[in-house]
């Protein structure tokens, strides 16, 4: 097994970074009564514990991306899940956002991934590594973007997770990113 060698090395001050609110808006999460399958998140079984979202599958992982990217006033339809050339689906990650960068490692072999267009901004980068409020720092990927109306030039990249110890899933990192087609762009994540 190959040594996992860290490339961006962290600062000493470097905190875990958990799960962001999407504030009080609600819309897409409404009464589960219904099963209408919109915009292919097929599960809408996401429960509220205290501030916090959980779920159990990418559709809900989904689900909670497509509700912060409303409130944000950049409604994420495209998405991708995260998976490894090794086939493994669970990561550590680390993000920043200022500088538009996200790299997530690979449980399973160690591999380093910048996603989306992260490698064309991780020399000024100082990534920080995120954490679930479990404390756990695995977690499954889901990447959405919104694009510019009319074309499908990404306008703004959002980055959510599902924690593989307790199920909390929310956004953890977004940020404005103009990386040109949407559907190459996630081919990257
Ligand atoms: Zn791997
Ligand atoms: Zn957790």
């Amino acid at each position: 097994m190959p040594a996992i060698t860290p490339t961006w090395a962290l600062g000493d001050d470097a905190q875990g970074l958990g799960a962001k609110s999407r504030g009080s808006c609600e819309l897409g999460v409404g009464p589960a009564a219904k099963p209408t399958l919109k915009n292919g998140a097929a599960s809408m079984a996401l429960t509220k514990k205290g501030e916090f979202w959980y779920g159990t599958t990418s559709g809900d992982t989904q689900a909670e991306l497509r509700s912060y990217s409303v409130a944000n006033r950049h409604e994420a339809v495209r998405f991708a899940a995260s998976k490894c050339d090794c086939g493994c689906r669970t990561f550590a990650l680390q993000t920043d956002e200022e500088a538009g960068v996200a790299i997530r490692t690979c449980t399973d072999c160690g591999r380093e991934h910048l996603m989306g267009d992260s490698a064309d901004y991780v020399e000024e980068a100082a990534p920080e590594t995120h954490e679930c409020v479990c404390e756990n720092e695995v977690f499954e990927l889901m990447s959405g973007v919104s694009v510019y109306e009319g074309t499908h030039d990404v306008r703004w990249y959002y980055i959510a997770c599902r924690c593989v110890e307790c199920n909390l899933v929310g956004v953890f990192a977004d940020w404005k990113c103009e990386a040109g087609d949407a559907a190459t762009f996630l081919t990257k994540v």
